[in-house]
């Protein structure tokens, strides 16, 4: 079974606003794939498709083999998403956040006890379990927020500017720890930002300006020795 994400030839307007126009990319498992583009450029909104809360008039995904359109249960079960806005219930500690979670999943009692603490361990999170949210740093927060999209154990995980918020040491160490979830447990990761220096030169890159896809390849390849930074300006100017 393919364990990758696969959108093809998305499109998706606001009225007569065009935000997505034939974006087409693929992510292997054990990838990570840095989705680069400045405010604007339809991150949100392909989010939006690819999560279901938007349906696009055309175009297809595929979320480990499942085609959302046509099977959204099985798709979005095989997804974990990380939205832009924080989500934990800040009275609860960090495993009470999962747990309530997992219930939600149909998971409960050892299982879902298992998968906690396997979860919090992925995260370097296992010492924070009985703290409130509340007590969390930004950074802190963030993780657990990761550590409970992976509880159902998905093929797929999502994350919308995950770091935005977030001091330079903090935003290092969030994506260090998702880096080493796609090459340790083969997840596919798709991680939105507007941050260039977010991006390592073995990830997959690609560049979305004003809802087209500029570049899909490694960073490396897309740099190509020049600073990413430069290159980025560069080509989202020549394409404005
Ligand atoms: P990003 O997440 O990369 O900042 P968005 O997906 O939020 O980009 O926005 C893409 C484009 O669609 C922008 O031009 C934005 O102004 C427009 N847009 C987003 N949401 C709406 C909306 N609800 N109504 C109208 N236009 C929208």
């Amino acid at each position: 079974m393919d364990a990758g994400l696969r959108v093809q030839d998305l499109s998706y307007r606001y009225g007569a606003k065009v935000a997505l126009d034939a974006v087409s990319l693929a992510v292997e498992p054990g990838r990570f794939c840095a989705l680069l583009g400045p405010n604007g450029a339809g991150k949100s909104t392909l989010f939006a498709l690819l999560t279901g809360l938007l349906a696009a008039p055309a175009g297809a995904v595929h979320v480990a083999g499942h085609d959302i359109r046509t099977h959204p249960t099985r798709a979005l079960a095989r997804m974990g998403v990380v939205f832009q806005a924080p989500t934990l219930d800040l009275d609860l500690t960090v495993a009470q956040n999962l747990r309530y979670f997992a219930a939600l999943q149909g998971l409960s009692g050892r299982a879902a006890s298992g998968r906690i603490e396997r979860a919090l361990d992925r995260l370097g999170m296992a010492e924070r379990a009985n703290e409130t949210a509340r007590a969390l740093n930004g950074g802190h927060r963030r993780r657990a927020e990761i550590a409970r999209a992976l509880l159902h154990d998905p093929a797929v995980l999502l994350l919308d500017e995950p770091t935005v918020g977030l001091d330079a040491s903090a935003r290092a160490a969030i994506t260090a720890h998702v880096h080493q979830l796609a090459r340790d447990d083969g997840l596919t990761v798709l991680w939105a930002t507007h941050l260039v220096d977010e991006v390592e030169p073995t990830d997959e890159l690609v560049i979305l300006h004003q809802g087209r896809v500029l570049r899909q390849a490694t960073a490396g390849a897309v740099a190509r020795g020049a600073p990413l930074t430069q290159v980025f300006l560069d080509l989202t100017r020549a394409a404005a």
